[in-house]
């Protein structure tokens, strides 16, 4: 179901979600999707009330989507800053009409590129590009690294690109991870990839999931809540 109200001089529309749970939840996520998440059967009204009385925040966080729009392209010019590995990096693009392809090199706190075309778009295409190769090998190499103290191995691994999700564990045990990972800090990216192992041994999140999870990271607590404060819009 899609609501709306006015706050302010704007509409903020919304989806509701209905789930069998006991408190109402929302969520704000890029470019500009907000979600409802309400217990079942709650009335229309009750949900209009309570979604208006957060309309500040609501606003805020959209804003905070829009400007975070750093992941927008035009952004990607010469001299921009980005985030890799938790770090921010200089970009430095340097154009070379003689070109057929072009290159990225990942130095020390700078990325430099090599292209013929120095379009925000195909500056973007040719960033992703090359973070999803380091994304696949960081990623293969952690998972080598945890392997002895993880009793199951993955069936496969896939790099992809989710919206709203950093890594997933399906019940064939392949594990799926996003690329974005590898514009976090490492010690993030770790524990998303123990996470996502530990599920191989546990499909849940039971107490015993996360026992294993604190075994092989003692200090997972501090990675799991630097996710819930950082959303990915603010990244790319
Ligand atoms: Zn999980």
């Amino acid at each position: 179901m899609q609501l709306s109200f006015l706050y302010q001089n704007r509409i903020i529309a919304f989806e509701v979600i209905y789930r069998p749970r006991k408190t109402m939840s929302i969520r704000v996520e890029p470019p500009d999707r907000v979600t409802v998440i309400v217990p079942l059967g709650t009335k229309k009204a009750l949900i209009l009330e309570k979604v208006k009385e957060k309309g500040h925040w609501i606003a805020e966080k959209l804003d905070a989507c829009k400007s975070a729009g750093s992941a927008g392209p035009e952004q990607l010019k010469n001299g921009a800053r980005i985030v890799y590995r938790g770090e921010k990096y200089l970009l430095c693009i340097e154009v070379d009409y003689s070109r057929k392809n072009s290159k990225v090199k990942i130095l020390d706190r700078s990325i430099h590129i090599k292209t013929p075309d120095p379009a925000p778009e195909a500056i973007k295409g040719t960033l992703e590009a090359c973070f999803r190769q380091q994304a696949r090998e960081a990623i293969e190499e952690r998972i080598r690294f945890y392997q002895p103290v993880i009793p199951k191995k993955p069936n496969r691994v896939f790099i992809k690109a989710q919206r709203s999700r950093w890594g997933s564990c399906s019940s064939l045990g392949n594990l799926n991870f996003n690329w974005k990972i590898i514009l976090l800090p490492p010690a993030v990216f770790d524990y998303i990839i123990v996470h996502e192992m530990c599920h191989l041994v546990y499909l849940n999140h039971s107490r015993e999931f996360w026992d294993l999870v604190a075994s092989i990271l003692p200090n997972y607590k501090e990675s799991y809540q630097w996710l819930r404060e950082h959303s990915q819009a603010q990244l790319w």
